[in-house]
């Protein structure tokens, strides 16, 4: 019925009838006066939505091209903005050497959730706002020298929560590294485990960490990167158990939020608790790597351990 009205409304010409009320002659006489410019507001600058992005750290304006060019990291801070799964697995792999794994499995309202709005709304709402099918990519793709399975979470997807696709997909991933006796990198970023699914996303937080510690039994390296923000069940599993753990700068890393541990342990927090810099201080993480250094550095990182892992593959170890 709305549409109805909308289009009668949109189509006023045709039936004769004026699409706004007419203006009455008190409406036309301010109309025709002159305006007072003391008592003007101020003008904003016109600016055009998608062509422009503010810092959000250093407040400086930036051309999306130029943005997009340099990764989502702020040219003049180094803010680094959320980047999209996508977007980031192609600064990183090899040109055309991905190959996507799982690429149809789609998540299901297991437990019928309703609440400001159903679940399956909300499933529908980020798969076109992201194209993506849930909030995490995976597949195997070569990084420099050596072919790698690549797990790669997006924040824009439901706050990058895990739920059982997010853990299905990437214990698949890290069987199917383990088989083929690949490496594992997952860069995560998310808010926690997905809450529309209840117990089923806690599930994930041990599945993933199962198959993480078959994949070491077999003497192959995991690199987990941590990117703004990645927090609560995704942290207290696959994240946290790399064998090298790397963080983008500025980074929020933790379990609770601050409120939470403010209020549960009655104490103030440090400054900058719970940023990856202050986590690399604490030993918590291995190094703060920039987006765009972290191709290079990954694969250096890879180099390291794979020869190593040759190299006791001669020894028969
Ligand atoms: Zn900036």
């Amino acid at each position: 019925m709305a549409t109805t009205s909308f289009t009668k409304k949109t189509l006023g010409l045709e039936n004769g009838e004026p699409a706004v009320t007419p203006p009455t002659t008190e409406t036309q006489a301010n109309f025709l006066k002159k305006p007072k410019l003391a008592a003007a507001p101020p003008r904003k600058r016109d600016i055009p939505e998608g062509l422009w992005t503010k810092c959000k750290k250093c407040g400086v304006m930036m051309y999306d091209k130029e943005l997009d060019d340099n990764l989502k990291v702020c040219p003049k801070c180094q803010y680094h903005f959320p980047i999209a799964a996508r977007e980031r697995i192609h600064a990183l792999v090899e040109t055309c050497s991905f190959e996507e794994s799982d690429a149809s499995m789609e998540s299901v309202d297991i437990l019928q959730f309703t609440g400001a709005s159903s679940y399956t709304s909300k499933l529908e709402q980020y798969k076109k706002s992201t194209k993506l099918k849930d909030a995490v990519c995976t597949g195997i793709g070569r990084m420099g020298k050596y072919r790698v399975a690549l797990g790669v979470m997006d924040f824009g997807f439901l706050g990058g929560s895990m739920g059982s696709v997010v853990g299905e997909r990437l214990t698949r991933l890290i069987e199917a590294a383990t088989g083929k006796g690949l490496p594992v990198i997952i860069i995560s970023a998310s808010g926690g485990a997905r809450m529309y699914e209840g117990t089923f996303s806690l599930m994930q937080l041990a599945k993933t960490c199962g198959a993480l510690a078959y994949h070491a039994k077999a003497k192959l390296p995991y690199l987990s990167v941590l990117t703004n923000p990645t927090m609560a069940g995704v942290m207290a599993s696959f994240a946290a158990v790399g064998d090298l753990i790397l963080a983008e700068p500025g980074a929020m890393i933790g379990f609770a939020g601050p409120r939470v541990i403010e209020s549960t342990t009655q104490s103030e927090l440090p400054p900058g608790f719970q940023t990856a810099e202050f986590l690399l201080e604490h030993g918590l993480i291995d190094a703060i790597v920039p987006r765009g250094e972290m191709k290079a550095r990954l694969c250096s990182y890879l180099e390291y351990l794979m020869v190593g892992r040759e190299q006791l593959a001669a020894l028969g170890g």
